[in-house]
């Protein structure tokens, strides 16, 4: 009788900030040895991973499933399946689906949705902006609670935003006594107006580059970061900050985590990743990036905050909407569906940045994995590979190079932001709580297998 179910041998195996020789075993659904080379257990099944590197699944707090009410782009299941392929083994998706989640029934009508399709683990953000709600939403067991400063069209769903910084206060105050986590977008919307109108004026188009140029300002962000500061010390909400790509505000955010604030910073790939050029060749699917990569000042201090630990965690913002739906933004980024799918090449742009040097391995597992499950309140149970974690991991192809493109892909939309890009990295198993949901390009998991990640006091 074999003692485990799956042996991962010949590889090695990222723990505590280095890769080690150790071969992996699982059994049910954890892991359940870690045992040196030449020492050999019985197991069900032994999968040959010499000469390749086994991480933790990334744990992605920033997914849009949009399911329901826009599942033309993306529903649990597809989404989940790009997650698979991609190495991601838990996402928490956002509440701007419709109707967006607001109650304690829709929340639970979401939950029910997901657990009948996922493939993955998930949890849930649900709205933050009705201070009533949020006792009896935390009381259902939501994974926390995400506000959106930004507001205008769908995907910024203004039902959502909240901009008044006295409302902010009271609902800060009250997710602070749920001791759940507040994640949000921080944004100067009438700061972002007023620059819109300046540029209207001078005759500059409506379209996707004006919108990325004016999205991306400094001020825009670095004043809304600093009244959020000022509302977290009021309140004493854990603060979640996502698209950190301000140089200011990271400063903003470096000292504030000096001063002891309950603040996490998170960053998502596109706004350093694509560039002018990609925004040039691919139009509105790039957009709102295009600017950010441009500065040279704003960069560096983005690779420098990855290194001294301002940035605590990647965030995808899986954001998929059809080809057709952000190409509208060459009329009027304004009213214009925004947002780009991210799953399926996530894991390969960074494993590329570890390649070039720009990141060190330690760096993206804390990132994608570790943090955000110190965040979530679930580690050392997910986020580390450790005997007795649950078995999420993902198997990496190191050296392997590869030409992205929009063939084969997982996410219903069928494009990436990616495509045509040449990576070094690939993720070539993806396993769930002892379940293999992905292995060689192809989607092995079956939907239902993912398990809701409740929200943990903090
Ligand atoms: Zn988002």
């Amino acid at each position: 009788m074999a003692d485990y179910d799956i042996c991962f041998r010949g590889g090695r195996v990222h723990l505590w900030g280095e890769l080690q020789d150790v071969d992996l075993y699982v059994r049910g659904e954890s892991i359940a040895l870690l045992s040196g080379r030449g020492e050999s257990y019985g197991a069900r099944r032994v999968v040959d991973v010499s000469g390749k590197i086994i991480i933790p699944g990334i744990i992605d707090l920033h997914a849009h499933t949009r399911d329901p009410g826009y599942t033309h782009k993306e529903d649990f299941l597809t989404a989940s399946r790009a997650a698979a392929a991609g190495g991601v083994t838990t996402w928490v998706d956002m509440p701007n689906v419709e109707p967006p989640t607001t109650t304690v029934e829709l929340f639970r009508e979401k939950k029910a949705r997901a657990e009948k399709g996922s493939l993955v683990d998930f949890g849930h953000f649900v709205s933050g902006v009705n201070f009533e709600e949020i006792p009896k939403l935390a009381a259902a067991g939501v994974t926390g609670f995400k506000i959106f400063q930004v507001s205008g069209a769908y995907p910024h769903d203004p039902r959502l935003a909240l901009n008044d910084e006295g409302k902010l206060l009271q609902c800060f105050r009250a997710i602070a006594k749920t001791g759940l986590v507040c994640v949000v977008h921080p944004f100067n919307q009438p700061l972002f107006d007023s620059f819109s109108a300046e540029a209207f004026a001078q005759g500059k188009p409506p379209n996707h580059v004006t919108f990325a140029e004016i999205y991306t300002k400094e001020a825009v962000w670095e004043s809304a970061i600093s009244s959020l500061l000022m509302l977290q010390r009021e309140s004493g909400v854990r603060l979640h900050v996502v698209h950190t790509h301000a140089a200011r505000s990271l400063n903003l955010l470096r000292q504030a985590k000096g001063r002891g604030q309950s603040v996490t910073v998170e960053i998502d790939p596109k706004y350093f990743h694509l560039g002018r050029k990609d925004l040039e060749e691919k139009g509105p699917q790039v957009c709102p990036a295009g600017f950010v990569l441009e500065d040279p000042e704003r960069i560096a201090k983005i690779w420098r905050s990855f290194r001294n630990g301002t940035i605590d965690n990647i965030g995808s913002d899986h954001a998929p909407h059809t080809n057709e739906e952000v190409e509208k933004q060459r009329i009027d980024a304004w009213t214009a569906a925004m947002g780009n799918p991210q799953y399926d090449h996530y894991l390969s742009v960074f494993l590329t940045d570890v390649h070039e040097g720009k990141l060190s391995l330690a760096n993206l597992v804390r990132c994608l994995s570790e943090t955000p499950a110190r965040i979530l309140g679930i580690f050392p149970r997910k986020g580390i590979l450790l005997p007795g974690s649950d078995a999420d991991l993902v198997v990496v192809d190191w050296e392997r190079e590869r030409v992205l493109s929009n063939k084969g892909l997982f996410t219903k939309v069928q494009w990436s932001p990616y495509a045509g890009w040449k990576v070094q990295g690939v993720p070539v198993l993806t396993m769930v709580r002892g379940k293999i949901v992905a292995e060689d390009g192809k989607v092995t998991g079956e939907p239902g297998h993912g398990k809701f990640i409740a929200g943990v006091s903090q």
